[in-house]
């Protein structure tokens, strides 16, 4: 599976309507499994390396449309790995404090220490989404976030922070049968907002949103990936093989024993 066909190359101008949500499934279901089995099992190999040699710090940021799928990749794709060095950070709206400081000062926090893997399930791109889509700040406000963004993961990267960015791409047809299965199942209400409607009737300007932001901020430092999310198959078997690659590519070695351990035996 090659993964720079998802790669948002810096400085392309996306349009969404050339990525297909279904991809084009080369290899059948049981493929595309095996696939991600293969990934998953190297995925917990190279997480406790990154964890034992504690150098190396990976964020990984996940966005997309409501009922996109971050939380079932989020479960599928980090939960086989050691909770330890794993860490998760949901961004939901911010709180009166976090209102009261400029909008990095709560995902900073976040960011990843060495040795460690933080997943973002939403974060500071939200302040040029949900933010723009519905005028929460002025066009002059956010409109400067795209180079503010750019600079704070440059800094991120020059101090040591590996970045990854997924894009989940669904079609509008596939939300409409996620949240109505949030709506049919009883065990799903809690995950359904009547508000979710109306978010649902911004599509476009979702649409126009989610472009501007992969249009600007994908970078050699932090690129964007567009992953195919109608088929969670295909999507878990893509992330995963994005991220075998970039922790591949950290080239990461266990840290060397101590001196004079040649021969030592435990004593009864
Ligand atoms: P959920 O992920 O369904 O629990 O919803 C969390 C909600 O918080 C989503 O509607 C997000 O768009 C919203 N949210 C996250 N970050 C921000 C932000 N910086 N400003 C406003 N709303 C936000
Ligand atoms: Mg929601």
């Amino acid at each position: 599976m090659k993964t720079e066909k998802y790669r948002v190359a810096p400085g392309k101008k996306v349009k969404l309507s050339d990525f297909d949500p279904d991809d084009e499934l080369d290899g059948d279901k049981s493929a595309w499994k095996a696939h991600f089995a293969a990934s998953s099992e190297r995925l917990v190999e190279l997480q406790e390396l990154l964890y034992a040699e504690g150098k190396h710090k990976l964020l990984v940021v996940l966005q997309a449309i409501d009922a996109g799928g971050k939380d079932s990749t989020i479960r599928k794709v980090f939960g086989p790995m050691n909770p330890q060095g794993v860490k998760v950070a949901t961004f939901k709206a911010p709180t009166e404090e976090e209102l009261g400081h400029d909008y990095l000062w709560r995902v900073h926090a976040r960011a990843p220490g060495r040795g460690n893997i933080a997943v973002f399930n939403r974060s500071h791109y939200e302040d040029v989404l949900i933010v723009r889509v519905k005028n929460l700040v002025p066009k002059a406000v956010w409109s400067k976030r795209y180079d503010h963004i750019n600079d704070f993961e440059r800094l991120l990267t020059d101090e040591g922070t590996t970045i990854v960015k997924i894009f989940l791409h669904i079609s509008k047809k596939e939300q409409k049968e996620r949240l109505q299965d949030r709506l049919d199942r009883p065990d799903k209400h809690w995950k359904f907002r009547k508000d979710d409607l109306a978010e649902r009737a911004r599509w476009d300007e979702y649409e126009d949103a989610f472009e501007a932001m992969l249009s600007k901020t994908s970078t050699d430092h932090a690129p964007w990936y567009v992953v195919p999310g109608n088929h969670k198959w295909a999507r878990d078997a893509i992330i995963g093989r994005i991220l075998v690659e970039t922790l591949e590519g950290l080239d990461m070695q266990y840290p060397p024993a101590e001196e004079g351990l040649e021969g030592l035996e435990i004593p009864d």
